[in-house]
């Protein structure tokens, strides 16, 4: 019965999905090696090196409160509940199937969380830390363990992808054959035409433009040859945009743009990648979606779709148009306002567009 309801009331939200692809086996130990919720509020956890951590929220129903729970791979020997304090009411340690491991943080009715701005941000191979409240009281440390202690291998730690400064570097890109690829990247609208306003006033141009050109960058240091439609703000009709494609018979097109709900209502925000027609475009629309949804947690997936924009229908390579979230949404708004989570999105544009160039070889 229990399962039944928890199933039913399921309204978790993903706080972040890491993207490393260690797998231990199923009768592996617990990942988890140390946690520590801080004084100022702050998680940190010690893991494995490459533990591939998934994070979720969940509001409070029936049965509990708030939660914030973190699985790792591993199972876990001894199932325990740490009580609290402050905010929080309880800490639970348990493995929710086989070989696995689940910390589950538990809130006091009323504490006042904001889980649409948390992030895990990977301090090193095995470190990870989220903020998730501001203690108004004095808070207690709680935890198990030594979350910083170092790691033996200094050389490992060097080569780790996880680096403080540059948290969109999480996405390791894959690689391609050099020099074999070239692509066409269009930033939408330019010049007079702004394309979508958001909030604050912020412009559709700006932040695909932005957005495109990181991903040129990324994917020149990988050998590909990108052209882009526009390098500035200029008005460029679509029909060039389209031949630019078509002329130097480029290998795939990818159109970047951002969303406007109708009535600019801020509860709408969410990603999607359109294509028109073909597997090929299909497959790369879907490589994409997979990637930008990744670094845009919380915001809805709105799927990868057959659209019948000019651009798409009308190059003759593998075409996709990408919405990278919605300017008038309050959730995709705030977040495409920061550099960083364009960069984010850059990366994740180029690591979908990688995947396609190193499926289809
Ligand atoms: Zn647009």
């Amino acid at each position: 019965m229990i399962r039944f309801l928890d199933n039913k009331l399921f309204r978790y939200i993903s706080v972040f999905l890491f993207l490393n692809s260690a797998i231990l086996p199923v009768k592996s130990s617990s990942a988890l090696a140390a946690w520590a919720i801080k004084t100022n509020g702050v998680l940190e956890l010690r893991t494995k090196s490459n533990t591939n951590l998934k994070a979720y929220f969940q509001n409070a129903n029936q049965i509990s409160g708030d939660r914030f729970w973190v699985d790792f791979p591993g199972e876990l020997k001894n199932p325990r509940i740490i009580k609290g304090n402050g905010p929080i009411k309880e800490i639970r340690l348990g493995k929710p199937n086989k070989g696995k491991t689940r910390l589950v943080i538990e809130f006091k009715e009323d504490t006042y969380l904001k889980p649409l701005t948390w992030r895990m941000v990977g301090l090193d191979k095995n470190r990870w830390r989220i903020k998730l409240f501001n203690p108004k009281y004095t808070f207690k440390q709680i935890g198990e363990g030594l979350v910083d202690k170092k790691r033996g291998n200094i050389k490992a730690n060097q080569n780790s992808i996880y680096k403080k400064k540059s948290e969109y570097k999480y996405l390791k890109l894959p690689e391609v054959k050099q020099n074999k690829f070239s692509i066409v990247i269009d930033p939408g609208h330019g010049g007079p035409d702004p394309g979508a306003i958001g909030i604050g006033g912020i412009r559709e141009t700006d932040v695909v433009l932005e957005v495109s050109k990181i991903i040129k960058k990324l994917l020149s240091e990988k050998g590909v040859k990108v052209t882009l439609t526009r390098k500035y703000e200029v008005n460029l009709d679509l029909a060039p945009r389209v031949s630019i494609a078509n002329n130097m018979d480029a290998d795939i097109f990818v159109s970047i743009h951002a969303n406007a709900s109708r009535g600019k209502r801020k509860d709408i925000s969410g990603l999607e990648t359109f294509y028109y027609r073909g597997w090929r475009g299909r497959l790369l629309a879907k490589n994409i979606q997979k990637q930008i949804l990744r670094v845009s947690p919380g915001s809805p997936d709105r799927g990868v779709k057959q659209g019948r924009f000019y651009v798409i229908k009308n190059t003759k390579m593998p075409a996709v148009l990408v919405e990278i979230g919605f300017l008038t949404g309050r959730l995709d708004a705030r977040r495409l306002e920061q550099k960083t989570h364009r960069k984010r999105l850059a990366y994740a544009i180029a690591k979908g567009i990688l995947q396609y160039l190193y499926k289809i070889g």
